[in-house]
């Protein structure tokens, strides 16, 4: 089958014929239809992040956001039908039986096994999945539109979740990418008063016409004056991987309000505590979402409520598509079609 293949930290991908993938009696054989590319595939293929660094396959097929169809099933196979159409997460697989797993917090799971980083992924023709970690995609849902809610849309639904999040709060959502443009949807659907931040107009443009009461454009705008001016936000969801980001979202939080930390800077980000306590500021950190977190979204996404902005492109131009999302030069989220 056709895959790109990385082999070493900071390398191009490879596009290059490999074998299909072995599937255990557990596990589905997937035809892959779409994957789409998220900016944690950047940070994998680049070794970015020493936590996950140290435990990359080499040589790894990436990509965690894939939607194809079942053409294969173990003989301990019973959930799943061949010709099913199914989603492949970010987590490919729990053990069911740690403290997090046992306490519903399968996401933070101490045995997981993560697809495009631990396992081969999709960035290829074939991929293989535990039937147990699979989910349906419904039908309404078409796939390209259902593959980044497997860790863009599942990872804003569960932050926001997590902060309660409630008609009538104000939202800022910091960075207007893939996740951002999610999260801003999610935040509407709840009755929230969104303000969409960002340094790209395009961006703020895709935010507006997704139901954000505001855009500011932070290249230009004092961003902490103006959303204190206006009592701070209940909610401030960073989505951007820059600090800078970071140093502003805290600063227009309301007290009791909430810091949700989501982008994942490559340096360390600080608050004073005084203000902390002060203002009774909670933070809040979230990491992608579990079976029952993507059930919702995917339920989301087929009743209309939040709607990707998607653009498709095949397989053998991953490597400029890399190069775009690294220039931060994408707004919404691409999505590799490998078969129509
Ligand atoms: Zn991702
Ligand atoms: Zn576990």
């Amino acid at each position: 089958m056709k895959a790109a293949v990385l082999h070493e930290f900071k390398t191009p991908l490879a596009l290059e014929e490999v074998p299909r993938p072995e599937r255990a009696e557990d596990e589905v054989l997937i035809e892959v239809e779409v994957c789409g590319v998220c900016h944690s595939d950047l940070h994998v293929a680049d070794g970015d992040w020493p936590q996950l660094a140290s435990i990359v396959k080499k040589p790894l097929i990436l990509g965690h956001e894939i939607v194809g169809r079942v053409v294969e099933r173990g003989s301990a196979v019973q959930s799943v039908q061949v010709g099913e159409r199914v989603g492949v997460p970010w987590i490919q697989w729990t053990c069911g039986q740690c403290e997090f797993c046992r306490e519903g917090n399968e996401n933070l799971c101490v045995r997981q096994r993560i697809t495009g980083v631990t396992t081969d992924g999709g960035y290829a023709e074939f991929a293989k999945a535990p039937a147990s970690h699979v989910v349906k995609i419904p039908d309404a849902l078409p796939s390209e539109q259902a593959a980044p809610l497997l860790c863009a849309g599942v990872t804003v639904h569960r932050a926001l979740k997590r902060a309660s999040i409630r008609a009538g709060q104000r939202l800022a959502v910091f960075g207007v990418g893939g996740l951002g443009h999610l999260a801003v949807q999610i935040g509407r659907a709840a009755g929230a008063e969104v303000t969409a931040i960002d340094i790209a107009e395009e961006k703020l443009s895709l935010a507006k016409s997704l139901g954000a009461a505001h855009i500011l454009n932070a290249s230009n705008t004092d961003v902490v004056k103006r959303l204190r001016g206006s009592g701070g936000v209940h909610i401030a969801l960073v989505t951007s991987a820059a600090k800078s980001a970071y140093d502003m979202a805290f600063y227009c939080v309301r007290p009791t309000g909430t810091l949700l930390a989501v982008g994942l800077p490559a340096r360390e980000i600080s608050f004073p505590a005084i203000l902390m306590a002060a203002g009774e500021i909670q933070i809040k950190a979230s990491a992608v979402g579990t079976r029952e977190d993507l059930g919702e979204i995917l339920a989301m996404g087929a009743a209309g409520t939040v709607h990707c902005q998607v653009s498709t492109r095949p397989l053998a131009e991953v490597g400029e598509v890399l190069g775009q999302l690294n220039r931060g030069e994408i707004s919404g989220r691409i999505v590799l079609r490998l078969r129509n």
